[in-house]
């Protein structure tokens, strides 16, 4: 059971957590006509009275993309905005994660998404580690990711999920930690809620936007910083045997932060990964604010 944070965001106003509920007959619930965010901040290390959102403007963005893309119009400045009340009203002092959710509110049947209301609200949850942080074995799934021809791959398309769920139980229940899916044309895209890099030769390489990978915040992240440290980067199809011969591998996401990948399949991961680690290292102290030249990434919320 998670540590839901005290207060919500709800039908517009500020709630305890336990009073934010749903119909049963909500349309969203039945059809997957949501979508939604989910960004992590953590008290900041250097100041009792302040919290620090990692990339809020960019997660923001991504949830209004996300809302237009199931016919609901909502500004991203509208979305911080609340975002950054809801962190005030819950003074975290763990590191937590923020799930914003947009969604066919009215009530009733028959899957659209014109002519039935949409609401938006946001909860938050105690977060640590979402993943093992020494690595996970990793299953090649049977489920294939989606194309973009049946569902908008850019949103965070709450009825996409059934995919990443299936892929994941999947992957635990046959022994394996966490899944990586491959596309409709059999090229690697990504794991269940994360994106996927690999590195062979000293290059960074992770499957393009073309892959039918979600817009991955720590992945653009990541392909920045490695650039910024002098890693070549590149961004291509990559097939799944080439993930079995790599030097490292590891799996992106805002919960699975960097997450070294020690076996796929029967294949062994090499056991040190250290650009893997370089990366890791210099994420995390980027999100600590403790990197001048990255602090256009963290957005401080003073508490008083
Ligand atoms: N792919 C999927 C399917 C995801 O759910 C996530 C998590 N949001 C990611 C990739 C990683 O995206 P981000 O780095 O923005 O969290």
């Amino acid at each position: 059971m998670h540590n839901f944070l005290p207060i919500a965001y709800f039908k517009n106003q500020f709630v305890p957590f336990a009073e934010a509920n749903l119909s049963i007959a909500t349309h969203a619930l039945h059809y997957g006509t949501g979508a939604f965010g989910g960004l992590r901040g953590i008290p900041d290390p250097k100041n009792a009275n302040q919290i620090l959102l990692f990339r809020l403007d960019r997660h923001c963005q991504r949830l209004s993309n996300s809302a237009k893309l199931i016919n609901y119009e909502l500004p991203a400045d509208k979305i911080q905005a609340i975002i950054t009340e809801f962190v005030r009203k819950n003074k975290p002092d763990q590191s937590f994660y923020i799930r914003p959710f947009v969604y066919t509110s009215g009530l009733g049947i028959a899957p659209r998404l014109h002519n039935i209301e949409k609401d938006f609200f946001v909860y938050g949850l105690e977060l640590g580690d979402y993943l093992s942080a020494d690595g996970v074995t990793c299953r090649i799934s049977s489920w294939c990711r989606q194309e973009d021809r049946s569902l908008p791959l850019r949103g965070k398309i709450s009825g996409a999920y059934i995919t990443s769920s299936l892929a994941k139980t999947e992957a635990v229940e046959s022994g394996f930690d966490e899944a990586i899916l491959l596309n409709t044309q059999s090229k690697v895209s990504e794991a269940s809620g994360m994106n996927i890099f690999l590195i062979r030769n000293g290059e960074l390489i992770t499957p393009g936007y073309e892959q039918d990978i979600l817009e991955g915040i720590t992945r653009d992240s990541i392909l920045t910083l490695a650039r910024n440290l002098g890693i070549k980067t590149v961004e291509r199809p990559v097939d799944k045997s080439e993930l079995f011969i790599a030097d490292e591998v590891f799996l992106s996401g805002t919960a699975a932060k960097i997450t070294p990948v020690k076996k796929i399949e029967t294949y062994p991961m090499p056991e040190t990964h250290p650009i893997t680690d370089r990366l890791k290292a210099k994420l995390t102290a980027i999100t600590e604010n403790l990197e001048p030249d990255y602090r256009d990434w963290v957005f401080p919320i003073a508490l008083q």
